[in-house]
């Protein structure tokens, strides 16, 4: 499949620095921030800085160093946020079934409460 990137969406435009965000981690490839819509009492999302919509554009055309670095940001925002005895959930949306709203990959780490079943009804 391919992967057309938009550079106007919400994340880009965060990245640049023209929409203020609540950072939490900023590695040499990686951005984690607040949900301005926190689901549950921690809600960060984690992005790469480089131009990917999903996972799956990610995993084919990032380099190995942008892969290392955003998946050890991951753990470390679970760590950084005193996840490890309570535990967290990762979330990666993509494409209309994954009813994704922002077309730049993130993962949102979801913690703070017991979140319930995985998935609800459509
Ligand atoms: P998606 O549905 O694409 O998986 O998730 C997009 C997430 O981005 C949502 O949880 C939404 O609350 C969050 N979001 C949208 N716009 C902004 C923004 O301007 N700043 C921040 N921090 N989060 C945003």
């Amino acid at each position: 499949m391919a992967h057309s990137y938009d550079d106007q969406n919400i994340f880009a435009k965060i990245l640049r620095g023209d929409i203020p965000n609540d950072t939490v981690l900023e590695t040499e490839h990686t951005l984690a921030f607040r949900d301005i819509q926190p689901q549950a009492p921690l809600h960060v999302l984690v992005i790469p800085k480089g131009p990917y919509v999903c996972f799956d554009h990610f995993a084919q055309e990032a380099s190995d160093a942008e892969i290392v670095d955003y998946v050890r940001a991951v753990g470390e925002v679970c760590r950084m946020e005193g996840l490890e005895e309570d535990g967290w959930r990762l979330i990666s949306n993509a494409g209309a079934h994954g009813v994704q709203e922002v077309p730049h990959l993130h993962v949102h780490v979801l913690a703070g409460r017991r979140l319930g079943r995985m998935l609800q009804p459509a």
